[in-house]
């Protein structure tokens, strides 16, 4: 196994210790500039990208421990800047480039993949069906995925452990190792470390900080969120609060926004608070419902659709009238009551006047 590709791993640091590398060599050392240099640049393609590319390991041995290098420094720049959002793309950052590295190796070193399950803290075993986890660390580590197919009762489950394809198996370790970085980020640094990483993350900050002011203004416009059916109100807190949305909740809240009125930029502001945020990749999915670029303009899916994916979050007593089975007919329905309501006042305003006088 290429422990380059896994930095966060104890035997990863053991390789950096018989190296003889230490932390004031990483800071100053002129042989570890590439390593603080690589650093940088994976907190800025995190920044950027919510993935941090992985760069050729053909030098050997001093390659490796450059790459391991760089993912301390990494954790080092981001803890001495300590901004939330920050650590959250940073995590999720790093967790997407082990899903990929689990995904490469899988059919070649099953064992491996296991090794790496154990250290991330999931009880995993290797079966003949393939990849096994203990149904608690199953649902500890998807409990951000929030779709129908990862509910425990959709699976297969045998002596207390769920079997995984091995796509799904990397899929959970990668939330395991986001959920862990997300925990240990920021690292308790010396004042005096932290003031000599000032100097080298301004240009972090400033792309943080442009990233920022770039999409904060992201508001609904004219669409009134005090009329969205709960359903629509879990599925925007979530992308607001940075939680992924399943595959359906995204299409059900894109098309719903647009049934709404909200064109494709206004949509995309709304995305960008997620920390998996991909500008372009998720305005070419907005787009696509939308039907700017595949022609058909989608319509919200209906309460009955909503339910069988699992999307039918918290459901009211308007929800449970007989004329609504539909999202948009409940926004519909409850900017009726409340107009009828407002003209109810009035019209009490205008009598308390009327015997006042
Ligand atoms: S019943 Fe319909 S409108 Fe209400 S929460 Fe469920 S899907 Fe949304």
């Amino acid at each position: 196994m290429n422990l380059a590709r896994f930095p966060f791993l104890n035997e990863a640091f053991s390789f950096v210790e018989e190296q003889g590398a230490d932390l004031e060599s990483l800071l100053e050392g002129t042989a570890f500039e590439e390593a603080r240099s690589r650093g940088k640049q994976r907190v800025l393609e995190a920044i950027g990208n919510s993935d941090i590319s992985d760069i050729s390991l053909a030098g050997g041995e001093f390659d490796r421990l450059l790459e391991i290098m760089s993912y301390i420094y990494a954790r080092m720049l981001v803890s001495s800047i300590d901004d939330h959002y920050l650590t959250r793309r940073y995590s999720l950052a790093e967790a997407v480039k082990l899903n990929r590295n689990l995904s490469h190796i899988l059919s070649s070193d099953p064992d491996a993949v296991i090794g790496v399950a154990g250290e991330l803290d999931a009880n995993a075993v290797a079966a003949d069906k393939g990849l096994m986890m203990h149904f608690t660390d199953f649902l500890r580590f998807s409990s951000r995925i929030k779709s129908p197919e990862w509910k425990l009762v959709n699976t297969e489950v045998f002596d207390g452990y769920v079997f995984l394809p091995g796509t799904s198996f990397c899929r959970v370790l990668q939330n395991a190792l986001q959920d862990r970085l997300e925990r240990e980020i920021p690292l308790h640094l010396p004042e005096e470390m932290k003031r000599s990483l000032t100097k080298v993350t301004g240009d972090i900050v400033n792309e943080l900080e442009a990233r920022k002011s770039r999409f904060e203004d992201g508001g609904l416009g004219e669409v009134d969120a005090e009329l969205f059916p709960p359903c629509m109100r879990v599925l925007l807190a979530n992308t607001q609060n940075g939680v992924n949305l399943p595959h359906t909740g995204r299409f059900a809240l894109t098309s719903f926004l647009h049934n709404l009125g909200m064109d494709s930029e206004e949509i995309l502001l709304l995305f960008s608070k997620s920390p998996d945020f991909d500008e372009s990749k998720t305005l070419y999915q907005i787009k696509h419902i939308t039907g700017e670029t595949s022609g058909t303009e989608y319509t919200a899916p209906e309460c009955a659709t909503m339910k069988s994916h699992g999307i039918c979050y918290e459901p009211d007593r308007l929800c449970a009238s007989d004329k609504v089975n539909h999202p948009l007919v409940y926004y519909r329905a409850k900017s009726f009551l409340r107009s009828k309501e407002q003209k109810g006042k009035g019209a009490e305003g205008k009598a308390e006047k009327k015997d006042s006088t």
